[in-house]
């Protein structure tokens, strides 16, 4: 893909509010900062839009300020045959968020290649940039893509997955698995993998976990990354971005890094067998390797990597901890008792009681506000020998039956369906 060199402004650490939000940071959408940008004004405007040229400014301008209110990661523009159709994703799931005017889509997505640095004559290829909102220091990953009817853009928020998330015991594990991912990573060799779908919060526990280890460590343990792209700075950690356009990949990287005498590593995605090899092979000699991988659980994972063509020796080897988890939505204060008999029977388990999403304000209509993550963590001593703490079933049963999120919305998140 063809890639805008980017890295030049990283997340301002001073910026208020980055270390200290709580869970969910940015939930009351409708008394913060500028009042003038609630989701009843953005719609007003929205509604005298009239295609106008110099319209676009403004409209990035309200849409970014929008944004900053609300607990949105990501922002979709897509051009369509009459609109430039809208949908921003609120706790890990899209929701529409209006239209603009067929007139001023180019204009609109031209305006946020301006703002991300990106080249505005280049509209056939993608391209990502960084966009830094000036009003509020919020920062933004621009990615652009040539579609039938024009480029799409997506907005990413950048440190807004891990806000407030920034240490392993504010993620909400279970103790025994906290317990046990802490005493993993004060090890000095293997591998601890986060797998979990795209969207599961794989990045953030990564960052959490490399966190416990500068915490665990007081700095007396040499800590890097090797990352594509570096999301969110950790002190304590030497980062580094790979760049596989010019050559800096991941095993070159790696080549070099050893004779820097690391003793943790915190990897970038394995996404392929080169870098899955490079992976474990650091985690075999001598590095305590944190990384991530996309996978449904433990088992998958172990069974991805072979097929991939990694001895199974390698993999038995090499993995001391696997983290496999989802993200599930918290229900919003509006909820409604369920019937467990009636909502609950797609799961397969029997529980007590449930609730289920009802819509407020509160949560812009949705029934849910915030998330909650679920973890299993499998302890791998070889291939044959594994044990998992807490399934991922028993773990989403006593959430439901808490009330804190719903029966479908385990099976939204898991994938599971009514047998
Ligand atoms: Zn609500």
């Amino acid at each position: 893909m063809y890639r805008i060199p980017v890295g030049k402004k990283f997340p301002n650490l001073g910026r208020s509010g980055y270390h200290e939000q709580s869970f969910h940071p940015k939930d009351d959408m409708h008394d913060t900062r500028t009042s003038t940008n609630t989701l009843a004004e953005w719609e007003a405007f929205l509604a005298t839009l009239d295609g106008g040229t110099n319209s676009a400014v403004e409209f990035v301008d309200r849409l970014l300020a929008l944004v900053d209110q609300a607990p949105a990661s990501d922002v979709h523009l897509d051009p369509t045959e009459t609109a430039l159709e809208l949908r921003w994703r609120l706790d890990g799931v899209l929701q529409p968020l209006g239209a603009a005017p067929r007139a001023i889509a180019a204009n609109i997505v031209g305006r946020l290649k301006v703002l991300a640095g990106l080249l505005t004559y280049e509209t056939a290829l993608p391209q990502e940039g960084r966009l830094v909102n000036e009003t509020s220091g919020s920062e933004f990953r621009v990615s652009t893509f040539p579609t039938l009817f024009g480029e799409r853009a997506v907005l990413r928020a950048l440190g807004a997955s891990a806000s407030g998330l920034d240490s392993l015991d504010k993620l909400g594990l279970d103790a025994q698995v906290l317990a046990q991912f802490q005493t993993a990573l004060a090890g000095n060799t293997g591998a601890i993998l986060v797998v979990g779908p795209a969207g599961s919060g794989k990045t953030t526990t990564a960052y959490a976990a490399v966190r416990e280890v500068v915490r665990q460590s007081h700095g007396g343990r040499a800590i890097h990354s090797l990352e594509d792209p570096v999301e969110v700075v950790v002190p304590g950690v030497a980062q580094s971005q790979v760049n596989e356009a010019s050559g800096f990949t991941m095993a070159t990287a790696l080549k070099s890094l050893v004779r820097q005498d690391p003793e943790v590593l915190m990897l970038g995605e394995m996404r392929d067998r080169a870098t899955a090899e490079t992976t474990l092979q650091a985690a075999l000699t001598g590095s305590l390797v944190i990384t991530t991988f996309h996978a449904g659980n433990a088992a998958e994972a172990v069974q991805r990597l072979v097929d991939m063509g990694i001895p199974s020796y390698a993999v038995g080897h090499s993995i001391r901890l696997i983290v496999a988890q989802r993200l599930v939505r918290r229900l919003c204060e509006c909820a409604l008792e369920g019937e467990p008999t009636r909502d609950a029977a797609p799961l397969g388990v029997d529980v007590k009681r449930c609730m289920g999403p009802a819509g407020c304000e509160r949560c812009t209509g949705t029934g849910y506000r915030g998330r909650a993550l679920l973890a299993e963590v499998t302890a791998t001593t070889d291939l044959r020998n594994q044990s998992t703490t807490i399934p991922f079933l028993s773990a989403a049963t006593s959430l439901v039956e808490a009330g804190a999120t719903s029966p479908s919305e385990v099976i939204r998140a898991f994938g599971w369906r009514r047998e």
